[in-house]
C-alpha cells in the first residue's frame, strides 16, 4: 500500500518519487513537498540530506506548547549533571596528565 499524505489524504507516490518528507515527531506522517510548501528549489536538496530531521506543523506545535517552566527545570537538571560530569572527566584527565608527565621524564632522564 502507498503511504498516504497527512495533509491532502491522497497516495505518495515512491517511484518514481513524487516528492515527499517524513516526520520525525510522534505522528510518523508523511508529506508531499507541495503540502507542506517547500520551495522547489530546496527539494532536490532535502532529499538527499539523510536522515533528515524535520517535523509536521502538528508535531512542532506540541513541541513548542511544552510546558516551559518544567523545560527550564530539566535543562536547569541537564546542566547541573553536565557539569559535575565534566568536573569528573577534567579530574580524570589531570591526573592522566600527570602520571604521562611523570612516565616522559622518566624515559628522559634514563635516555639522555
Ligand atoms: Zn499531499
Ligand atoms: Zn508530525
Amino acid at each position: 500500500m502507498l503511504p498516504i499524505c497527512g495533509k491532502c489524504h491522497s497516495a505518495i507516490k515512491t517511484r518514481p518519487s513524487s516528492g515527499y518528507l517524513s516526520c520525525s515527531g510522534t505522528c510518523e506522517k508523511r508529506f508531499h513537498f507541495k503540502c507542506v510548501d517547500v520551495p522547489e528549489s530546496l527539494q532536490e536538496q532535502l532529499e538527499s540530506v539523510p536522515g533528515l530531521n524535520w517535523k509536521c506543523s502538528d508535531c512542532l506545535k506540541k513541541c513548542v506548547s511544552f510546558d516551559s517552566d518544567s523545560l527550564n527545570v530539566f535543562l536547569g537538571k541537564k546542566f547541573e549533571e553536565m557539569v559535575s560530569n565534566l568536573k569528573e572527566v577534567f579530574s580524570d584527565l589531570k591526573t592522566d596528565l600527570i602520571k604521562n608527565a611523570e612516565r616522559q621524564t622518566h624515559s628522559w632522564s634514563r635516555n639522555p
